[in-house]
């Protein structure tokens, strides 16, 4: 009952403490919103233009990111731009916030949200994939914040990073995928900290979410978790209010603040019911 109790307060002092959301704050906002092209990334793309924020987007896919800023335009967005790049490579992540610093005139939020492509599997060995996994799903986070940090100070701006409760809490069949979460937990704690410490105007949110029904998770997940998965579009538009509200964290959905909190508490029931989430038959 203490344990059940201690977890509705702290959730219920996180929601109200929540700061409120004024949408016109997102009118003329300039935004960089990556991984766009598909998924969460795609939603937030509509919500900023339905919000009149001047957008840019990026992804690998030009075709694709072309159909999602014309959508874009036709929400309401101030501006509407899109370039295609890789986030794997040394290159891309700074092309990608040079261009929208020059194309925007600086940058008041910048959403780094984008994955690249990992496999739903026990851990086979491949140590390089998960080098190269690093590369687009972390050392090109800290390349673009590191990139765009001048302009935002100048904005009063936000950093947004969209990671996940496998940052958080190991979960099997993703070792490559958690360890990149893990990384941008503990580098961005790490700076948020620091940024906090040296007064600087730039806010970060940290972003743990649970199951999203984007296809590509759909189709990883499928006949092996059956626990529910929430909508793409809610879970983008409480991104986009917890960094327009400079909110440290958000959690979505709740149940990923639940398992946060126990993980620490009671590791076996965790450990427990984590691994018999899962459909596996050795
Ligand atoms: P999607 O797979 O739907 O989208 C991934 C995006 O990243 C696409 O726009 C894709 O576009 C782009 N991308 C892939 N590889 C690269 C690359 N090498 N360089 C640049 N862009 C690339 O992912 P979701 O929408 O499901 O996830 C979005 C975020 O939410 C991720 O950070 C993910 O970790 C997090 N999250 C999602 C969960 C879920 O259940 N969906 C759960 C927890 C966290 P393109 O192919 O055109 O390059």
């Amino acid at each position: 009952k203490i344990v059940i109790a201690s977890i509705c307060v702290g959730y219920v002092a996180v929601k109200w403490n929540r700061p409120s959301f004024d949408p016109e704050s997102l009118r003329g906002a300039r935004v960089l919103v990556t991984g766009a092209s598909s998924g969460i990334g795609e939603q937030m793309a509509y919500h900023y233009a339905r919000f009149g924020a001047q957008i840019v987007i990026t992804a690998r896919r030009e075709k694709v990111l072309q159909q999602v800023t014309e959508k874009c335009l036709s929400l309401g967005a101030q501006k509407a731009l899109f370039i295609s790049g890789d986030m794997s490579t040394e290159s891309d992540p700074d092309k990608v916030v040079d261009f929208a610093l020059e194309k925007l005139g600086g940058l008041d939020y910048l959403v780094l949200n984008h994955i690249g492509v990992t496999r739903f599997a026990m851990w086979d060995g491949d140590v390089d994939h998960v080098k190269w996994l690093m590369k687009p799903n972390f050392f090109s986070y800290i390349q673009m914040a590191w990139r765009a940090l001048p302009s935002l100070e100048k904005s009063k701006g936000s950093m947004v990073i969209v990671s996940s409760m496998a940052g958080k809490l190991s979960n099997p069949f993703t070792a490559p995928y958690c360890s990149t979460k893990s990384a941008l937990n503990g580098f961005f704690g790490a700076l948020s900290h620091e940024l906090a410490m040296k007064k600087s105007n730039v806010s970060t949110s940290l972003i743990t979410l649970g199951l999203i029904d984007t296809e590509s998770a759909l189709n990883a997940v499928r006949g092996i978790i059956t626990t529910p998965a929430y909508p793409a579009t809610e879970a983008a538009l409480n991104i986009i209010v917890t960094g327009a509200t400079r909110q440290l964290e958000l959690y979505y959905p709740w149940y990923t603040y639940v398992m946060n909190f126990f993980k620490d508490w009671y590791p076996p029931l965790t450990n427990h019911l984590i691994q018999n989430a899962l459909n596996y038959d050795p």
